[in-house]
């Protein structure tokens, strides 16, 4: 058992639980942070947010509900994803430090008392990094790598392989993290950028205990990629602001060209070009260039709402 400062005893935690149909995980879970919490003595609620399961998992969480006054659940009208469920927990948490965790205990319960103890030493958030997932198959392990790989070049931000949604948030950054304004967060790059004092924990990625994995789909990857490299970066925007100065001087300078040539044949009655074909073409590509330059310039405006929005 650990040995807390008086102070920090009767401190509130709240675990936080995205559920999508996990009907046969839910009791299990339920034992697992029950046994860990009063192993620790610490005060506890366990909040479950419902991201419109179609099995059992509702009704399951009702029984507990009853049966248990630490458990809470939120039952969300359809299914929004994983990440919007996280956040509707973290809304609704009302512990001084919050966890998030997986209903399958892929994240196991029993390293909770590890984080709360860095948690007590004064970390802010503790989050944790898998070592090897045995569950993934090549193809994923790879794509992940290079996912996180990519998301650090583009944003500048450290993120390491292998971060998870399992971990433990201070309730001053739980409050930040609730302030922000953007719709669609993406917690792990939001939680790395937004500071405060950080450590990891690592550990191994125990299988699913029962049912599937609902996030394994490729379609579901890439938008979860594309979610966070859009929320991150503005490199997609400026490799086009880039791409339209580099084509646009090119064209003016291709119009001035062959305006040039058309004015030597004037001067000179020579007949290289055909009649009025460098009009046309001096004409096109001074219009195509004004296009594309104005709309870099509207690209670096966006970028500017675009982290205003983001405040
Ligand atoms: N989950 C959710 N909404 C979804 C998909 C998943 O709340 O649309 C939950 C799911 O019940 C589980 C957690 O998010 O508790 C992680 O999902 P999963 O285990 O399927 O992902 P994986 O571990 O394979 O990445
Ligand atoms: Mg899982």
């Amino acid at each position: 058992m650990l040995k807390l400062p008086e102070n920090r005893a009767r401190d509130l935690i709240s675990i936080v639980v995205p559920v999508r149909n996990e009907q046969d995980s839910i009791p299990q879970l339920h034992k697992r942070v029950q046994s860990v919490m009063e192993q620790g003595a610490f005060p506890y609620e366990l909040i479950v947010i419902d991201d419109g399961s179609t099995d059992r998992s509702l009704d399951i969480l009702k029984q507990l509900q009853d049966q248990d006054s630490r458990v809470n659940y939120l039952s969300l009208s359809r299914n929004f994803g994983h990440q919007s469920a996280i956040l509707a927990g973290l809304e609704h948490s009302r512990g001084d430090a919050v966890i998030s965790m997986d209903a399958d205990l892929q994240h196991p319960p029993e390293l909770v008392l590890r984080m709360l103890e860095l948690w007590r030493q004064g970390y802010e958030v503790v989050y944790t990094v898998k070592r090897q997932d045995h569950s993934l198959n090549l193809f994923r392990r790879a794509s992940h790598r290079f996912f996180y790989w990519v998301l650090s070049k583009l944003s500048g931000m450290k993120l390491s392989f292998g971060q998870t949604d399992f971990r433990l948030m201070d309730r001053k950054v739980v409050d930040a993290i609730c302030k922000m304004p953007e719709r669609k967060k993406f917690l792990r790059g939001l939680v790395s950028w937004i500071g405060f004092r950080q450590t990891q924990v690592e550990y191994d990625v125990p299988t699913r205990f029962a049912g599937e994995s609902k996030l394994h789909g490729l379609r579901h990857r890439i938008g979860f990629a594309l979610d966070g490299i859009l929320a991150f970066s503005v490199v997609p925007l400026r490799v086009f602001i880039f791409f339209g100065l580099f084509v646009s001087t090119t064209a003016l300078l291709y119009g001035a060209y062959v305006t040039g040539l058309a004015l030597h044949d004037l001067i000179t009655g020579g007949s290289r070009l055909v009649l009025g074909w460098a009009t046309v073409v001096a004409a096109i590509m001074f219009i195509g260039g004004v296009q594309l330059i104005g709309m870099g310039i509207l690209g670096e405006y966006l970028i500017r709402v675009f982290d205003e929005a983001k405040q």
